[in-house]
């Protein structure tokens, strides 16, 4: 999902941050020094970037290549210099809520929904996505269309990407919490994880499909018989075909 940037492609700020790396580099070079440069831009970046908008160090690691080990050292301020490399590979390296501040929030909660069904909790969740409990909740739990902030939205479509064929008991949950957790999910009606596929899941005009028939009051019986919590296009489907009946 990230990757490093043309120089044609950055904004004005990021292509003269670059710039001025360059020159130092090349001043530091002269003067026998090469390699090594004065870590304030990368140190600003990693800040930014964590801080700021809410990306894991792992996350950074991962899109600038920069070492784990490194990232931590500069971010925590124990670094004097930095070498030129690492912070060209900082500045350069793109995420995907640069450029974008929001994406359309069903994509999101529909994610954290499949989730809380299979069992991982809040909890966990906002641990994972270092965001709070109460913006995941919020996300979670307020209908209709809107937007959810990139910074944070983002991780979670990666974090359900890693987590499609992971058990909850796989990462540390206890059987209690889990099953407390899916119970919660079945009264709200969260759809889960095998309720989409990838056609569908970013389809703002799909619904989840929780029986095969799901929108038909042929949905609607299967809910019922395999005891499979109720979803509303199944619900709207039986009240269409009741009102019909009312009406001859
Ligand atoms: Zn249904």
């Amino acid at each position: 999902m990230g990757y490093r940037k043309p120089i044609s492609e950055m904004t004005r700020e990021e292509a003269e941050a670059v710039r001025r790396l360059a020159r130092r580099q090349s001043y530091l070079q002269a003067a026998g020094k090469a390699g090594l440069i004065d870590p304030t831009e990368a140190i600003a970046r990693i800040r930014y970037l964590h801080d700021g908008r809410g990306v894991t160090f792992r996350e950074i690691e991962r899109v600038s290549g920069v070492t784990l080990r490194s990232i931590h050292r500069l971010y925590r301020g124990g670094a004097m210099s930095c070498r030129y490399a690492t912070a060209v590979a900082l500045l350069g390296a793109r995420f995907e809520f640069e450029g974008q501040s929001w994406l359309p929030r069903y994509r999101v909660t529909r994610r954290l929904h499949a989730l809380v069904a299979a069992g991982f909790s809040w909890k966990y969740l906002a641990e994972r996505l270092g965001t709070t409990i109460d913006i995941l909740h919020r996300s979670g739990t307020t209908p209709g269309p809107g937007k959810a902030a990139a910074s944070w939205g983002a991780g979670v479509l990666r974090l359900y990407d890693e987590l499609e064929r992971v058990d909850p008991l796989d990462v540390g949950m206890s059987v209690n919490s889990v099953s407390r957790v899916r119970s919660i999910a079945r009264r709200n009606g969260f759809p889960p994880r095998s309720c989409w596929d990838p056609d569908t899941i970013d389809d703002s005009e799909a619904i989840p499909e929780w029986t095969g028939e799901c929108g038909t009051t042929e949905g609607n019986h299967i809910h019922r018989r395999d005891n499979i919590p109720m979803c509303e296009p199944c619900r709207r489907a039986q009240a269409a075909l009741r009102a019909e009946r009312r009406a001859k």
